[in-house]
């Protein structure tokens, strides 16, 4: 039997933050991690560069059952805090766009300055070592593929169950229920949409066309690329979309947003243009010759009716897509909902039903908008925890 202050269950991006910062206040951490290596979902974020923030992150790019949950670790643990100490450590880093940071280099940079400042403190990592079970007695023991734990803490850092062969597993979600927790529904998030038959075969055509767009979806809309694919919808726009959009409801899509397209054609009236090639000056050639009917685009500008104007018009900034589904927690870049937030303190993440008990990262019900938000939930959360621990010494 191993003794130790803190078990984090979990070597990824919440799980390192937590144990670097309760190191940092002298206790005692051993991480339990199942896969070969730490940090895998870091190392493949961002296509390699990680995407590690967003430097307008604030609650309202979050969502959960409970929206303002995250407001007191989001603020105990800034965009500028991570930026300082990646400066600190000397990784370079752009502003991609929409304040996204993504390191100049690699990923790798991440994960290595993360594996740093645990080395700096009494953090030891065990790879390839499964948590089987854990039960609480005083302390909580912890049992895994190849030895008994006993500590005064346990931090739930295990993920959502998003790319499960990057080591995803619900095995946060069962350690909740198993001390009481309830855990709000989960779904997908973050994850390209799959079209119905007719639409998937029309839009296949297009497949790799991408064009600037809003996206609403609900309440909420998005001004981002649409990408087609062979199987439906992606791009940042529609990812965006997906982590609101629940089976049955409608894909807005503005396909001209910074053009008022009746009044263009209304001034235009008197031209022998076909209004294929018309829009062709806007639109890519291919996404036109699928998106307008063939019997319309050959028209003159001067043929048109205005019942085609008008038809037109909607076709192009309020095309309606319902989507079939989407392409699952195999290709979705998080898991939305999880434990649940009002059974947590949002100051510390710990359990308002087991003393010592914490979770933080993405198995929480806090998921970020595309653009760095879910690092940097993963980097505050952790850090309230790892803090909250410490400072109880
Ligand atoms: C392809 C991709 C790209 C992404 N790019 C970005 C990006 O650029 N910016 C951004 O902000 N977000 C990005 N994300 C989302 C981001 O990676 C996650 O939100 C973040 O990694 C969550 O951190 P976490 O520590 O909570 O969980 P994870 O990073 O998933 O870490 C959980 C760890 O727990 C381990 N584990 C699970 N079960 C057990 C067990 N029973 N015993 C021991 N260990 C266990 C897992 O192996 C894993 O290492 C991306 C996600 C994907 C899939």
């Amino acid at each position: 039997m191993t003794k130790t202050d803190i078990i984090i269950i979990g070597a990824g991006a919440a799980g390192l933050m937590c144990a670097l910062t309760a190191g940092q206040h002298g206790r005692k951490v051993i991480i339990l991690e199942h896969a070969e290596k730490p940090g895998k979902k870091i190392l493949i974020s961002g296509g390699g560069r990680c995407n590690f923030t967003n430097v307008y992150a604030s609650h309202e790019n979050f969502i959960s059952d409970n929206p303002h949950f995250c407001k007191s670790a989001l603020a105990g643990y800034t965009p500028d805090d991570f930026i300082q100490l990646v400066t600190k450590h000397g990784i370079k880093f752009h502003e991609k766009k929409l304040g996204q940071l993504f390191c100049d280099s690699s990923a790798r940079q991440i994960v290595d300055m993360l594996l740093k400042e645990c080395g700096n403190s009494d953090v030891k990592l065990n790879s390839s070592e499964r948590v089987v079970s854990i039960s609480k007695d005083e302390n909580f023991l912890i049992t895994t593929n190849k030895d008994h734990y006993s500590s005064e803490s346990v931090v739930i850092a295990s993920g959502g169950v998003s790319i499960p062969k990057m080591g995803a597993t619900g095995f946060g979600y069962d350690i909740a229920r198993q001390f009481g927790h309830r855990i709000t529904a989960t779904k997908p998030g973050l994850v390209p949409f799959l079209l119905p038959e007719k639409e998937r075969k029309r839009f296949s055509e297009i497949s790799g066309v991408s064009a600037d767009t809003v996206v609403a979806v609900g309440k909420m809309s998005f001004r981002e690329n649409t990408l087609f694919t062979h199987r439906g919808l992606s791009g940042p726009a529609m990812l965006q979309a997906s982590s609101y959009w629940s089976e049955g409801m409608v894909l807005r899509v503005n396909f001209l947003p910074d053009m008022d397209l009746t009044n263009i054609l209304e001034k235009n009236r008197s031209s022998k243009i076909t209004l294929g090639n018309f829009l062709s000056g806007m639109l890519p050639q291919r996404f036109v010759s699928v998106i307008v009917p063939e019997n319309i685009a050959a028209k003159a500008l001067n043929q048109i009716s205005n019942a085609e104007l008008k038809e037109i018009a909607l076709i192009l900034h309020d095309y309606n897509f319902y989507p079939s589904g989407t392409e699952g927690y195999d290709k979705a870049e998080v898991t939305c909902g999880g434990v649940d937030t009002r059974e947590l303190s949002s100051k510390t993440m710990e359990s308002t039903k087991v003393k010592g008990l914490f979770f933080i990262g993405e198995v929480v019900d806090v998921t970020g908008w595309l653009g760095g938000y879910n690092f940097q939930w993963a980097w505050a959360s952790g850090y309230a925890a790892g803090r909250g621990i410490g400072i109880k010494n």
